[in-house]
């Protein structure tokens, strides 16, 4: 089984700052991790590959600096890393993104499933895991949450829905996008951060890619964003006083006036 695992690197704080001018986060002196959700792809991952033998490959877009979570991704399991980092991919949107992601799968060849995160805790779109699916014209499972069995180029796993699960059968290679309740990720073994530590990670630019350069960053993106705020507090809490009959009945009214009862 030759696994590909999705992985982004985020800000580690929800505390941004939003440059006015550009309508980018303020990425200067904010620590970044792994992208949560990405960290139970990876060790869904490894468990694939310890299970059924094979090669595990971690893929990043993003500037020079990702490369600190690829490492990350070596210490706790992955065999090899890519970069896709290039001046080209910048103001990617999603749709870009998983362009630029699929270019790089399909220059990989040789893979049987590729595992995403259910979403990022900064984009938050959800949306990369079945672009990527059709890009590469492959089978998509959303919100996986077991895998239960791999046999004869077939794949059954449980994905979590609203009042229960469902279980699917899908041929391989397919994509799939995981839920935290899919496994607790390993902690970076000694061995893994040696190997880290000296990993050569590959990078890859729009040109090892054969990337159309309309495709790619802005000039690929079919959003803009237009303008990003915080949106304003404008509740005021009221501190009801009295006794707890009064105080319930004078709640009552105010919720029957708001409409909410
Ligand atoms: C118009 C527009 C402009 C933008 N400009 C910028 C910008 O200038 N700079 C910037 O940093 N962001 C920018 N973004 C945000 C960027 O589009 C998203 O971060 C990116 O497309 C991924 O979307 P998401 O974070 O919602 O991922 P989701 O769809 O929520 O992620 C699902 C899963 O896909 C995988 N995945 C997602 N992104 C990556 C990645 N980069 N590498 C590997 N795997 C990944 C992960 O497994 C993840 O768990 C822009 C967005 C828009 C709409």
């Amino acid at each position: 089984m030759n696994i590909i695992v999705c992985l982004k690197q985020v800000p580690g704080t929800t505390k941004v700052k939003i440059d006015s001018q550009t309508n980018t986060l303020v990425r200067q002196g904010i620590e970044n991790i792994v992208n949560p959700f990405d960290t139970y792809a990876l060790e869904e991952g490894a468990r694939i590959k310890e299970r059924y033998g094979g090669k595990l490959t971690v893929l990043s877009m993003g500037p020079p600096q990702a490369e600190t979570a690829l490492r990350e991704a070596i210490s706790r399991g992955a065999d090899e890393a890519i970069l896709l980092s290039d001046r080209a991919f910048a103001g990617a949107d999603t749709l870009a993104t998983s362009y630029t992601l699929a270019r790089a799968i399909s220059k990989i060849e040789e893979y049987d499933l590729v595992i995403c995160g259910r979403q990022t805790i900064d984009g938050d779109t959800g949306q990369v895991g079945p672009e990527l699916a059709e890009m590469l014209e492959l089978p998509f499972v959303a919100y996986v949450s077991q895998i239960e069995e791999i046999n004869n180029g077939n794949m059954r796993v449980q994905r979590m829905v609203e009042d229960g699960h469902e279980v699917i059968e899908t041929p391989l290679p397919a994509v799939i996008t995981v839920v935290k309740e899919i496994n607790i990720p390993r902690l970076p073994s000694l061995r893994g951060l040696a190997r880290a530590k000296n990993a050569v990670i590959a990078v890859w630019g729009a040109g090892e890619l054969g990337a159309d350069q309309d495709m790619v960053g802005l000039s690929g993106s079919a959003t803009r964003v237009v303008r990003i705020f915080f949106p304003q507090r404008n509740h005021h809490g009221e501190i009801l006083e009295g006794s707890p009959a009064n105080k319930v009945a004078r709640l009552i009214d105010k919720l029957r006036d708001a409409h909410l009862i």
